[in-house]
This record gives C-alpha cells, sequence and structure tokens, in this order.
C-alpha cells in the first residue's frame, strides 16, 4: 500500500489508503484523522459544484481530481472562509440580484427545443463558484458582479422568454461588463467550459446597440445607436 502525503488548509495529513481522488481524501481524513474537517460535498460526480476547492492554487471540484503526493488543497478565494474548506456563498444571490439575472416579463412567445439550444451552455452552470475566487477584478474590487452573474445575465438576455432585455443590460453596466479584463481565467477554472469572457464581449457588443459606450474609453461625443441607425426596440 502506498502511503501519501498531502497538506489540507495549511496541515499534513497522510493518507495510508486507497483513494482515488481528492474529495475521497476529505472523506478518508475526516473518518480517521480529524473528525472536525469541514468541507461541503453532494454528488460526487461533478454535477453539483459543491466541492469547488483549490488544489495546487487552481480551482476543481474534488470530486473530479486525481490525488497525487504533495498536494496542497485550500478553499476558494474572494469569499469569507466560514470553516476550513466552506465558504460563504452570499455573492451568489446578491450579484444575481443586481445583475437581474433572473426572468422578469415573461414573454408570450412560443419556445422551441431550438430557442433552448441557444442557452443551453449558459444554463450549465453548477454554481461552484470557481470562477469569483479566480477572477482577479473581484478580488480587488468586491463591488464587481462579476463572472458568474454576468453570465447569468448573459443567459436571461439570451432566453426567449424574457421580455424585459433592456432591464438586465441597465443592470449590468456599473460594476459589471466593463469592469472586466478580459482575462479569461474564469473560462479556465469553470468546470462547466462555458466561455464567460465571450460572453462578456457579446454583452459589450449589446450593450453598446443600446447606447451604452465602455466607460474607460475617451468618449468621442458619438452614440452608436443614432449613428448607425440601431432601434434597440426593435431587439
Ligand atoms: S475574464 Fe473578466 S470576469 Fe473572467 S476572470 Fe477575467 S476579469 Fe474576471
Ligand atoms: S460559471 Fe462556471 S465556474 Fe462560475 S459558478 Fe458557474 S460553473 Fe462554476
Amino acid at each position: 500500500m502506498s502511503i501519501l502525503q498531502i497538506i489540507v488548509c495549511d496541515k499534513n495529513y497522510s493518507i495510508e489508503d486507497k483513494v482515488s481522488n481528492i474529495l475521497d481524501a476529505l472523506f478518508y481524513i475526516k473518518k480517521n484523522k480529524n473528525h472536525s474537517l469541514a468541507f461541503r460535498s453532494g454528488c460526487k460526480s461533478g454535477v453539483c459544484g459543491s466541492c469547488a476547492i483549490r488544489i495546487n492554487g487552481i480551482e476543481k471540484l474534488a470530486c473530479k481530481t486525481p490525488i497525487k503526493e504533495n498536494d496542497t488543497i485550500a478553499p476558494l478565494k474572494n469569499s469569507k472562509v466560514v470553516k476550513d474548506l466552506i465558504i460563504n456563498l452570499d455573492i451568489q444571490e446578491t450579484f444575481l440580484k443586481k445583475s437581474k439575472a433572473f426572468l422578469e416579463e415573461k414573454s408570450t412567445q412560443v419556445i422551441t427545443q431550438i430557442d433552448e439550444k441557444d442557452i443551453d451552455i449558459e444554463s450549465n452552470c453548477i454554481l461552484c463558484n470557481s470562477c469569483y475566487s479566480s477572477c482577479p477584478v473581484y478580488e480587488y474590487d468586491k463591488k464587481f458582479q462579476g463572472p458568474f452573474a454576468l453570465n447569468r445575465a448573459f443567459r436571461y438576455i439570451n432566453d426567449k422568454k424574457e421580455n424585459n432585455k433592456k432591464s438586465k443590460i441597465d443592470a449590468i453596466q456599473d460594476n459589471g461588463i466593463w469592469q472586466c479584463t478580459l482575462c479569461g481565467n474564469c473560462n479556465m477554472v469553470c468546470p462547466s467550459y462555458i466561455n464567460i469572457k465571450e460572453n462578456i464581449i457579446k454583452l459589450r457588443n449589446l450593450s453598446a446597440q443600446f447606447g451604452y459606450n465602455d466607460p474607460n474609453i475617451q468618449n468621442f461625443g458619438g452614440n452608436f445607436s443614432t449613428d448607425f441607425g440601431f432601434n434597440p426596440n426593435n431587439f
């Protein structure tokens, strides 16, 4: 039997058992070494997002990550740690409300399967919070709506069931899409492989069509809507 050494929340542990992944190792430690070790888990198959942590500095799902010698395990960054590997998840609700990432005005339009496909990938978010942990903007600005909420806003703006897209476009302007540096960190850690960065770029383009400009660049006095003949009422 091989013995592995790993570090969990700055403490060394020997794993004297055959375990296949990091989540199994955490259960082993809790049962045999440290009964008070606190961590989240749910489906144990990469679907629920509960077990997201940082492994050797990178956000990953514990249940989907094979264990290896000297792995270092820590809680997700940029959120208050409740205990050990458990973080406070309040930011999800706070920013979902701020970005109005929910159905506001239900349309009477008939929705087809093809329409549903348009928002399929974005709907696969498993609320793991890894993207907030990896985001350098959120690290320094806790008012930034961040990748999770902006991706959700994108999902509802593209949902044909939603009648009030303008309200969501308005909601993501302040501390939202223009603050993102497009670094792509969120894409790299997202276990659902959502292209959050590209969705933020699309939200910027859409916002320009609604008359919004990037506040970070000089305003030369033009207006996208009138200059290019776009009428957001037709959207
Ligand atoms: S691309 Fe934007 S939202 Fe994603 S991690 Fe970078 S700054 Fe944050
Ligand atoms: S967008 Fe991806 S990384 Fe962010 S919470 Fe959803 S599944 Fe996790």
